[in-house]
Formats: structure tokens, sequence, C-alpha cells
């Protein structure tokens, strides 16, 4: 399972995956964002600090690189630079929207 294109609308603050079979995924930045999977942003999500100051998330853009044939990398202007995407993080995500859409409806 690997996407064959990948569309980011800075505009709409959309991600648009679309995969080798077919599925098509559309992560808002936001989601992305505070999703990010690199050990810093973890360890903030899992052992909150109440004394330390939050860092602001960032939900702009800056860049996408591509990390081998696995993963990308996003980097957030003025956030976290580390992220590092894996097709099965990207796939997660899709499906966890689409349980939370589902609830929604
Ligand atoms: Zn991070």
């Amino acid at each position: 399972m690997r996407p064959t294109q990948i569309t980011a609308d800075k505009t709409k603050a959309v991600l648009t995956i679309t995969w080798d079979d077919g599925e098509i995924s559309e992560l808002p930045f936001a989601l992305l964002s505070d999703l990010c999977p690199c050990a810093t942003c973890n360890e903030e999500r899992n052992n909150p600090d109440p004394l330390k100051i939050i860092r602001p998330r960032s939900y702009e853009l800056e860049a996408i690189n591509p990390v081998g044939n696995y993963a990308i990398n996003i980097m957030w202007k003025g956030g976290c630079r580390f992220g590092i995407y894996s097709w099965e993080y990207l796939r997660e995500m899709t499906n966890l929207l689409r349980r939370s859409a589902s609830q929604d409806g």
C-alpha cells in the first residue's frame, strides 16, 4: 500500500493522498500537525507538564519531503519540523477521521 499521488492544498489546508488501492485520504493540516508522530510531540501529548508552556501548534505547511519509500516528513512553519509520517500512520489517520465522521452523522 503506497500513495500514487500526494497533493497539498494550502488554501483548503488539506493534504490529499491517492493510494495504489484506490483509497483517497483527505487529511486536514490541523489534524496532521496535532498528531505529529515525532518523539517530542508524542512526549508532549502523553505527558503534558502543567508547568510547561506548551508551544503553539503551527498549521501552516512549510515543506513536505520524501523519506525513503515509506514515509514523508512534514515541516510546519514556525512549528515542528521533525514529524516522519509513515504510510501506515497516514492510513490510520484516515480511518480515524472516517470513524469520527460516521459518529457525527
Ligand atoms: Zn513533532
